[in-house]
């Protein structure tokens, strides 16, 4: 019989943006020893997200939505809990999301769509609630959603786990993946090979890249460029026909184009005009304001838009967790608790069906 190989830890997680180091510190916690694999590369979609918290919008159906608001619900404890590791409090807005309209034909398609948790404003509800959308004829409400400062979060999880002593750190490419019976080994780039008995596959739009990860072939890379106005007009996180406004501090994100260019992660003209377009739409204001920054990033989207997550159902030694698609900010700190799950063979609180990743 073959010897065993030798395990490196025991769980490795490929991939260092929100997802992976949500992963690998919701193992740390749970006593699991982690190598985490990464490396820098431009486009990497957690740093340039919007933060929205907005599973009442970018809406799932079925237990997928049920997911996506228990997503929204982990924050508060989430947030708590990496204030108290590690001395930085990351910004959460759950004032509420709206969705105005601007025209008639606006009002009507907004009312037929409005969930049962949602609330319709007429103008000068609107008007009362946030005076810098006072041309709107009206909007859907949205309690509970929100947003989050997505890079303090990611500053707050890179220090976490870089004071755990559980995480060891690695910065190197992953180039592929083999999976046995009770381990997988992963190999990188500058040759190094680590074995663990679970790997976790969290490389964001570059998971299909990785040789033997063969279902994240059908992670493909989704261009979106913001812009940031440094002003500060709204409280809400708002949404109009075109796009989305998210106040952050003392700026105004305004977001976003959705396009299929592979991994090119640059802006360009007409991609910042057609944002611009789209955040003075909804807040006019904004049009005065001085434009201070744009930039582009790479969402992992798969064809339904919902991530992958859970094991290859034939050889569970590799975990997916890719493919968060519109959502990865909003769902990172719940596929930290679930693949936490999966690696300790816990009872999983979600139900991963619609998830998995051998689905398309
Ligand atoms: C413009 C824009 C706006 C968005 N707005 C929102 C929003 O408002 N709300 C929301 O919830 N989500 C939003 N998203 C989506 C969200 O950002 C992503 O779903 C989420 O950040 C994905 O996280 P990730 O860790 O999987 O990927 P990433 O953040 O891209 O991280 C992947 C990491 O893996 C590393 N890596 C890749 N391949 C390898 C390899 N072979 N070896 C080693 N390391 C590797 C990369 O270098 C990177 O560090 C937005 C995304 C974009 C681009």
């Amino acid at each position: 019989m073959p010897a065993a190989p030798k395990l490196t830890s025991e769980a490795i997680v490929v991939g260092g943006g929100l997802i992976g180091l949500a992963i690998a510190a919701a193992l740390a916690e749970r006593k699991v020893s982690v190598t985490l694999i990464s490396e820098r590369r431009p486009g990497e979609a957690s740093p340039a997200a919007a933060g929205m918290l907005a599973p009442s919008v970018e809406r799932a159906s079925g237990p997928a939505h049920d997911f996506g608001i228990a997503a929204r619900d982990r924050y508060p404890s989430f947030v708590d809990f990496l204030a108290e590791r590690t001395g930085v409090r990351v910004p959460v807005n759950r004032l509420g999301i709206l969705q105005v309209a601007l025209s008639e034909k606006g009002i009507r398609g907004l009312k037929k769509t409005a969930l049962p948790t949602s609330r319709w404003l007429n103008a000068k509800e609107l008007k009362e609630l946030e005076p810098a959308l006072s041309h709107g004829l009206g909007a859907v409400f949205s309690p509970d959603d929100g947003a989050v400062d997505n890079t303090i979060l990611l500053a707050a999880l890179e220090k976490l786990c870089a004071a755990s002593d559980r995480i060891r750190r690695v910065s190197d490419a992953v180039i592929a993946v083999d999976p046995a019976r009770n381990s997988c080994t992963v190999r990188a780039q500058s040759g190094a090979q680590h074995t663990a008995r679970r790997v976790v596959i969290s490389a964001g739009a570059w998971a299909g890249k990785i040789t033997g990860a063969r279902f994240a072939r059908a992670v493909e890379p989704a261009r979106g460029q913001l812009v940031a106005y440094s002003a500060s007009p709204l409280r809400h996180v708002a949404y109009g026909p075109r796009g989305y406004v998210v106040p952050r501090g003392v700026v105004t994100i305004g977001g976003s184009t959705m396009e299929n260019v592979g991994f090119d992660s640059n802006t360009t003209a007409s991609g910042v005009k057609k944002v611009r377009t789209a955040a003075e739409e909804i807040c006019p204001g904004l049009a005065s304001a001085q434009r201070t920054d744009a930039w582009a990033g790479l969402r992992p989207i798969t064809p339904d838009m919902l991530p992958m997550l859970g094991p290859d159902p034939e050889h569970p030694s590799l975990i997916y967790a890719c493919g968060h698609s519109r959502n990865g900010v909003l769902m990172a700190p719940l596929t930290g608790d679930l693949i936490a799950d999966l690696v300790t063979e816990s009872p999983l609180s979600h139900d991963l069906s619609q998830f998995r990743p051998d689905r398309f």
